[in-house]
């Protein structure tokens, strides 16, 4: 099916298969005789999609069984609370500031921790660079260190997650990877607790993942809301109240589909990274070596999701987007916060649409030279 190529940041493009599949079992899901918005979670046909998506999200990012799957609503902002609200226990909570969603955490915590500490901060730098591990200012018995592992809007993200131990440090490190969850592996070893909206990378809005070490549950504030509380919700099969259902389902079509990817010997996830790298280094390599684009993030910190570039003549950047929408080339637009151009390479994106972008990048640069 020839459908335009999605830049989308988020809510983003879905795999087309995955979109056929839905729409095939819409009005009957295999012979129940409803759509799936329209089940029980508690009947048996909702919980066989629950407990197959989640055994193919355990596969698909190796998450060792000591750590809880939870799906959940209320999206990454929820968590900046949710997060301190089980997590905080009345102590100090680092931070680590690389863009805006980090910066938006910082705040949140604010009103729920006892004390929160900016442990590094890459702003100095407009947020195109990652403080080096070795240089952050970690406090003594924190009681988490957060992170965003990829910043969506400056398109910075964290090649190699840090080891909080070999710093000298106990706290657990959590994680939103929101806008790069699925794309590469997650190292768990390093990692406490690792949440993200669905949007970007694995399905619809309205569902939220939270992978969370068993240890870290249990210890929620009082004034932590039941529906929020991980050991509440953890205990409940992420039933304690209505899931969202649609959202898991889709999501569930997304993991299979992920599962049958295939990238030389490479399978699942592990395919996907390799798809991921090479579509990343074909925008960045021809962004690079252009008269008229720039990219300004250091390029260790580069994400490959999301691609902020921008027009050395800004005037024309309306020209650039209007362009691309004739050419069936969506939702190019930056964030307003930073201006300019972004591609977001999410999975669903496939090499095609890198090649079809550059394409119309060369033939404006041609114009306009
Ligand atoms: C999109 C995004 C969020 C916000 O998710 P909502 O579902 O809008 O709450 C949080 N963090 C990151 C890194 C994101 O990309």
């Amino acid at each position: 099916m020839n459908r335009p190529y999605n830049f989308s940041a988020g809510p983003a493009a879905i795999p087309v298969e995955v979109l056929q599949q839905a729409a095939a079992e819409m009005l009957d899901w295999q012979g129940s005789g409803m759509s799936v918005m329209e089940m029980s979670h508690r009947g048996k046909e909702f919980i066989s999609i629950y407990e197959q998506a989640e055994a193919d999200l355990r596969e698909l990012l190796a998450v060792p069984p000591e750590f809880k799957i939870l799906f959940m609503q209320g999206g990454g902002l929820a968590e900046n609370a949710i997060v301190p609200l089980n997590l905080s226990r009345a102590a100090t909570v680092d931070m680590v500031v690389t863009g805006s969603w980090s910066q938006k955490s910082q705040k949140e915590a604010r009103k729920y921790a006892a004390e929160v500490r900016v442990a590094a901060s890459g702003e100095a730098s407009g947020f195109t660079t990652i403080p080096d591990p070795a240089s952050w200012q970690l406090s003594r018995g924190a009681s988490y260190l957060h992170l965003c592992s990829n910043e969506t809007i400056h398109g910075v993200e964290f090649q190699e997650l840090p080891d909080l131990k070999a710093l000298g440090s106990d706290a657990p490190l959590v994680i939103d990877f929101s806008s790069h969850v699925a794309s590469r592996p997650v190292d768990w070893s390093r990692v406490g607790l690792a949440f993200g909206g669905a949007q970007k990378n694995l399905g619809p809005a309205g569902l939220t993942l939270v992978i969370v070490r068993e240890d870290l549950m249990g210890h929620a504030l009082p004034a932590c809301p039941s529906a929020f509380d991980y050991k509440t919700v953890a205990d409940n099969q992420s039933m304690f109240n209505t899931p969202p259902t649609w959202g898991i389902y889709i999501a569930g079509l997304t993991f299979q589909w992920l599962k049958r990817q295939q990238e030389g010997d490479a399978t699942g996830v592990a395919a996907l990274e390799r798809r991921n790298i090479a579509k990343a280094d074909r925008l960045y390599g021809y962004i690079d070596q252009s008269q008229l684009y720039l990219n300004k993030v250091a390029v260790t910190a580069r994400s490959r999701m999301n691609i902020p570039f921008f027009l050395r003549d800004e005037s024309r950047n309306d020209a650039f987007l209007a362009g691309a929408k004739q050419r069936g080339l969506l939702q190019l637009k930056g964030h307003k916060s930073v201006g300019g151009m972004r591609a977001s390479l999410y999975n669903a994106m496939p090499m095609e649409g890198v090649e079809a972008l550059i394409a119309y990048m060369q033939e404006f640069e041609r114009q306009h030279a």
